[in-house]
């Protein structure tokens, strides 16, 4: 078995992102095999742990893929100020005469978009909407590297690092199977408040969840990198839970057209074609739009926007949101069937380095300094009674069962099989159980004794 067929079947989806399927990634040739190990939102504090924890499974990992990628520069980019990561990489770099590079990145949010940091370790701009392997690069996240090492001795993605931090004694690394349920984690990370609501993810691009039902029902999945406790009126939640219409009619009566937005919109800075300023200046025409070209001309920009969330939540003096109004206008855009065009060689803008955000003013306006400055030292095992395993935790297909309930699993068998058509990924039992419940999202398993 070769190393994209291994990593196929181990079911290794990207660590850090959308989940998009590894094995896919890794059928490419490419000059540059990049590791993201920036972890640019607010208060993550999983990255470091694994730099500092693996360097040697890190540096091994990223040889062996470079060499599969016919690459001939490999890179770790990871923040200049982590210097107990760095020192913990160079020491396994030296010590394995491994032919890698670090690259120390400015303290900035989004540092680790793999677009932004692509521009920023080489030089070259990715086109609109499309992927690192179109100026050459691969990129993949470090835990995501880690899965892939894994996958070359034969095991299966069936656990996952993830932080817990916030309202919460002290951020914790913890070491959970895939399934746990998410009060699981924060009931391990002991938490500072009875009632609290959930980020997934970072503050930035993390998914919001204030409703207990949903709390309760959600789990650690191949892409679960960080929970984020907090009360459920902090402003977070608040500017979250805004209803579309509000965000539109502030649109129209508040924006000041000073190009806050665009000046420093991480896409716009990599060279391409989106100004969401021209968006908000345009909203009030939106809705009697009929002709496909004008509409193209006024708000096919918002095709490009990436859902980072710099405009909203950092440059918009008014505390307007362009993300929201982007993400509207790109599922009209899509509904019209409206092409937009590509700008295949985009190139960055002279001040790409001046207007980066500075992730320390970001946490200020996130309302989440009081809890900066806390780092994860520990790392705990999470060892659930059952999990709740989903079939889809990739971009594409969900997997389709191939066990039934009452079958006796062990940790790393497979559960469920990738759909043989388009993108998809095998998802394993995480722990060794029964199966007890198979639904249409997933199967759940009880721990046995073995
Ligand atoms: S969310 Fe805002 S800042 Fe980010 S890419 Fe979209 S328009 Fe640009
Ligand atoms: S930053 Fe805010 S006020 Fe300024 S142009 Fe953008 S949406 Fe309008």
């Amino acid at each position: 078995m070769n190393l994209t067929e291994a990593v196929k079947a181990a079911g290794v989806v990207g660590a850090g992102g959308a989940g998009f399927p590894t094995h896919v990634k890794l059928s490419a040739r490419a000059e540059c095999f990049l590791v993201n190990a920036a972890e640019c939102e607010p208060l993550i504090e999983t990255d470091k742990y694994l730099c500092r924890t693996f360097p040697d499974q890190i540096v091994a990992a990223a040889s062996a893929v470079a060499a599969h990628l016919g690459a001939k520069r490999t890179v770790i980019a990871l923040k200049g100020k982590y210097r107990a990561e760095i020192a913990a990489l160079e020491d396994a770099i030296r010590r394995m005469n491994a032919d890698v590079e670090l690259f120390r990145m400015k303290t900035f949010y989004p540092a680790g978009d793999e677009q932004t940091m692509v521009q920023q370790v080489t030089g070259r701009c990715v086109p609109e909407r499309g992927l690192p392997l179109d100026v050459g690069c691969v990129v993949d996240n470090v835990g995501t590297l880690l899965n892939i090492l894994d996958a070359m001795s034969g095991r299966a993605v069936t656990e996952k690092y993830l932080s817990v931090v916030g309202e919460v004694k002290e951020p914790v690394v913890l070491h959970a199977p895939i399934g746990t349920a998410l009060t699981d984690c924060v009931a391990a990370a002991c938490p500072t408040l009875a009632d609290y609501a959930l980020i997934v993810g970072g503050p930035m691009m993390g998914r919001p969840l204030t409703d207990r039902a949903e709390i309760e029902a959600a789990v650690v999945t191949k892409t679960t990198g960080n929970l984020v406790v907090l009360p459920g009126d902090h402003y977070l939640f608040r500017r979250a839970s805004l209803p579309m219409e509000t965000i539109r009619r502030q649109a129209k009566s508040a924006c000041i057209q000073c190009r806050m937005c665009t000046d420093l919109c991480p896409r716009y800075l990599i060279g391409h074609q989106i100004r969401p300023h021209l968006v908000m200046r345009s909203l009030w025409r939106e809705p009697g739009m009929e002709d496909d070209g004008e509409y193209l001309r006024a708000f096919g920009d918002a095709a490009n926007c990436c859902d980072c969330g710099v405009c909203e939540m950092f440059a918009c003096p008014m505390g307007l949101s362009p993300r929201k109004v982007n993400g509207c206008l790109k599922g009209e855009l899509r509904r019209r069937g409206i092409q937009v065009p590509r700008e295949t060689e985009p190139q960055a803008r002279e001040y790409v380095e001046e207007h980066k955000t500075p992730t320390d003013r970001l946490t200020a306006r996130l309302g989440l300094l009081s809890y900066c400055g806390r780092h994860a030292h520990d790392c705990r095992t999470v060892a659930p009674e059952s999990v709740f395993i989903p079939f889809r935790q990739h971009i594409g297909a969900p997997a389709a069962p191939v066990r039934a309930v009452g079958d006796t699993v062990s940790a790393g068998e497979l559960l469920a099989a990738a759909a043989r058509d388009g993108l998809s990924a095998n998802i394993h039992a995480s722990i060794d159980g029964v199966v007890t419940e198979i639904t249409p999202a997933g199967a759940r398993l009880r721990r046995r004794e073995v």
